[in-house]
């Protein structure tokens, strides 16, 4: 990529950003990347992401600008909400938020005060950071009340989630995950939230894609607020959503501005919007029934193999496996994968004895290598491929070997954009 403009000082060539931009394009086209949170976005999206929208200041929402000259901008985050609320059935959209941790700063501003109690996942049983993390802005300002999954099925428990939330009475539940392979039932979490008077919030920033193509059960009819990212499953650009009903839209609007962020990135809205009229097409739903299957084999393959998975399977686009009783922990893991080409992430287990940056697990997903076009068979291939490195830590000869096929693998499904 060759990065050049002409600005009126001078004839302008950024060497440097644009050989970094050339490697780390090398990079994605010669890896295997099962990293659950990343995927490949289409050329008409990164085309908008790197728009002169980029430009443009527009504090405020369409007609209520506070700054002039924003017609053609307006039109364009009109589309974006029109998009996203046919897409999720969704009765308010806010396209505004940065990233997925600020639709939730966001809707926490519109739904609770400082000190509130409020339930989320557990971070190593595949909660998010901003699920209560003590590190994390939502753990400093808000009493969280961890919930997490049965040290059995490794599922979650939902009759543990009902007692803790009676004895807590919080005014708020988190339900949503980054690292949980099963099917979230936002129906039983609405039940126990009106038990106890309690708003609740369905973070979908993992499953919205799947949500989109009606292959995960969606938490709109049951949610008061959904939040999500848009740049996993839904494979559009880095970025935030919000949706609700219309009773506390203005409340939601009012804290993601003013309440949180300033000028919205209209480039990313631009990018959102063709994001939610490609979520809409027949093909995408192919595409996540291929993510699925794809997860399965993949899962299944690693327990052929001998792996234990995390709650024995999946039932969407990701995997955990515990790799305690091969002696390896997930660090370790990580870096011997990456060595040869195969990108996955260390995660912590339920109950995982190692601390967060060791971990005993690691997490794989889907998405990205679907996008590119691996099928089951591709997906089998690379479980066999994991299983061989994790199985002959420290020779060179497989290390060499593995990554030859996995460069030969990503020949063979180029990126396209
Ligand atoms: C990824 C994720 C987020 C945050 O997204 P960012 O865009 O990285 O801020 C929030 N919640 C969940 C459940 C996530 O998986």
């Amino acid at each position: 990529m060759r990065i050049e403009a002409t600005l009126p000082a001078a004839q302008y060539y950024d060497e440097e950003v644009s050989r970094l931009l050339d490697l780390e394009a090398k990079r994605q086209s010669d890896t295997i990347n099962l990293i659950a949170s990343e995927n490949h976005v289409s050329g008409a999206i990164l085309k908008a992401q790197g728009s002169l929208a980029t430009d443009k200041y527009a504090e405020g929402y369409p007609g209520r600008r506070y700054y002039s000259g924003c017609a053609h901008i307006d039109a364009i985050e009109n589309l974006a909400i029109a998009r996203a609320k046919k897409l999720f059935d969704a009765e308010h959209a806010n396209v505004q938020p940065h990233s997925g941790s600020q639709a939730n700063m966001a809707a926490y501003l519109a739904l609770l005060g400082h000190g509130d109690v409020v339930m989320g996942l557990n971070l190593s049983h595949g909660g998010h950071l901003t699920h209560g993390a003590q590190v994390n802005f939502s753990g400093k300002w808000y009493k969280f009340v961890s919930y997490g999954v049965d040290s059995k099925t490794e599922m979650l428990d939902y009759d543990e989630i009902e007692r803790l939330a009676l004895q807590h009475k919080p005014k708020l539940i988190v339900a949503g995950a980054s690292a949980y392979s099963r099917t979230i039932d936002f129906e039983r979490f609405r039940y126990i939230a009106d038990k106890v008077d309690a708003k609740l919030l369905a973070d979908m920033a993992h499953i919205a894609g799947i949500v989109a193509a009606g292959l995960h059960l969606s938490p709109l009819p049951h949610a008061h607020v959904v939040t999500s990212t848009t740049q996993k499953t839904l494979r559009g650009p880095r970025g935030g959503l919000i949706l609700c009903h219309e009773e506390l839209s203005s409340a939601i609007d009012a804290a993601v501005f003013p309440g949180v962020q300033g000028g919205p990135l209209m480039h990313s809205i631009a990018a959102k919007a063709i994001c939610f009229l490609e979520a809409g097409q027949p093909e995408f739903v192919s595409y996540q029934q291929s993510v699925l299957r794809n997860a399965r084999a993949l899962a299944l393959k690693l327990q052929e193999c001998g792996l234990r998975l995390v709650s024995g399977g999946t039932d969407n686009h990701l995997v955990i496996a515990d790799l305690s009783s091969i002696g390896i922990n997930g660090k370790e893991a990580e870096e011997m994968l990456e060595a040869v080409g195969i990108l996955v992430n260390k995660e912590s287990i339920p109950f995982d004895p190692k601390p967060p940056y060791i971990a005993s697990g690691i997490r794989l997903g889907t998405p990205a290598v679907t996008t590119r076009g691996f099928g089951v068979e591709e997906m089998r291939r690379v479980a066999s491929l994991i299983f061989e490195v994790l199985h002959h830590t420290g020779d060179k000869l497989v290390s060499k070997q593995v990554r030859e096929e996995v460069k030969e693998m990503c020949q063979c499904f180029p990126i396209r954009r």
